[in-house]
C-alpha cells in the first residue's frame, strides 16, 4: 500500500553503488527506515529528495518492516547550512540526537518541527550558532519530558532574583538566599550522613546564572515554537547560555554524542 509523508532526512547508509538507507524523521511515523533504490546515481528522479538533512514529500510503500521511496520530491534543501563547517557538524549533531529520541511509529509533531526550525536558523546564518544549538538542546530535552522548571525558585517560589543557581540535574533553580539555605544545610547533613542529602543542592551541577541567561532559557523552553529563537544573547551571556544548555542536555539524556566533539572541535 503506497503513503505519502513529508519527513527530514536525519541520516543515510550507501548501500552499495547506487542505493540507500535513510533514517527520515516524520511527523505521523517518529523515526522510520526508508530504503531509497538508485538515490545515489545522479540522473536519479529521487536524488535531490533524498540529501542528507532534507525535507522533502515522499510515497513509500511498507514490505516486511522496511519502507521503500517509490516517489521523492524536495520541499526544502537547507542547502546554506552547509556553507560553513560549524553549521554543517551543528546539523549532524541535531539531527543524531532527533533521530535518538524520535521512536519508531510514534507521532512526533513536535520534535519535527524543532529539527526543520533549527536547520531552518543554521541554514539562514543570522544567528550565532552557539545560540541556536543551546535553544535546540532545551528544547529538545523538553520534549524527551525534561522539562526543567523555570517559573519560580523551587526554595521560596519567589521568581525574581539577580543571580540563579540552576540544579542542572534536578532542572529546577533558586534564588540566591534559597541557594545558601540549601547548601548551608546539605553541608550539615551531609558530615551527618543523612541519607536525604541527595535533595540539596551541593555535590549536584550548579550553574550559576545571571537574569539575562536566565531569561534566555525560559524563552527557549517556554515561547511558541515559530519564536524560538527570535531573542539576542552576546559575549559572556552566550556563552554561559550556551554552555548551561549543553550541560542540561547531556545530564538529562544520558549520553554522549559524536557530532558534538565534532562540533566543539570546529567551533570558533
Ligand atoms: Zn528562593
Amino acid at each position: 500500500m503506497l503513503e505519502t509523508i513529508r519527513g527530514v532526512i536525519l541520516r543515510e547508509t550507501a548501500i552499495g553503488d547506487y542505493d540507500k538507507i535513510m533514517t527520515v524523521l516524520t511527523a505521523e511515523h517518529g523515526r522510520i527506515s526508508v530504503y531509497a533504490k538508485g538515490a545515489k546515481r545522479l540522473k536519479s528522479p529521487i536524488f535531490t529528495a533524498t540529501q542528507l538533512f532534507s525535507y522533502s514529500e515522499m510515497t513509500i510503500a511498507k514490505s516486511n518492516e522496511t519502507y521503500y521511496l517509490r516517489v521523492g520530491e524536495l520541499i526544502e534543501s537547507f542547502y546554506r547550512l552547509r556553507e560553513t563547517l560549524e553549521g554543517a557538524a551543528l546539523a549532524s549533531y541535531v539531527a543524531d540526537v532527533a533521530a535518538d529520541i524520535a521512536v519508531e511509529g510514534q507521532p512526533c509533531t513536535d520534535l519535527c518541527r524543532l529539527v526543520l526550525n533549527t536547520f531552518h536558523a543554521i541554514a539562514m546564518q543570522k544567528k550565532p550558532v552557539a545560540l541556536i544549538k543551546g535553544v535546540f538542546e532545551l528544547r529538545i530535552s523538553a520534549i524527551a519530558g525534561f522539562v526543567p522548571n523555570l517559573v519560580a525558585c523551587g526554595g521560596c517560589g519567589s521568581s525574581d532574583s539577580d543571580v540563579l543557581y540552576f540544579d542542572v540535574s534536578g532542572g529546577i533553580f533558586y534564588c540566591e538566599e534559597c541557594y545558601r539555605q540549601s547548601a548551608a544545610l546539605a553541608e550539615a547533613l551531609a558530615s551527618r550522613r543523612c541519607e536525604n542529602e541527595g535533595i540539596y543542592p551541593t555535590g549536584q551541577l550548579i550553574s550559576i546564572l545571571s537574569s539575562s541567561v536566565f531569561a534566555a532559557m525560559r524563552y527557549a523552553v517556554y515561547s511558541r515554537a515559530e519564536r524560538i529563537f527570535s531573542f539576542e544573547l552576546k559575549d559572556e551571556a552566550l556563552a554561559d547560555f550556551a554552555r548551561v544548555a549543553e550541560h542540561y542536555l547531556v545530564c538529562h539524556l544520558e549520553r554522549s554524542y559524536a557530532t558534538l566533539e565534532f562540533y566543539h572541535a570546529v567551533a570558533s
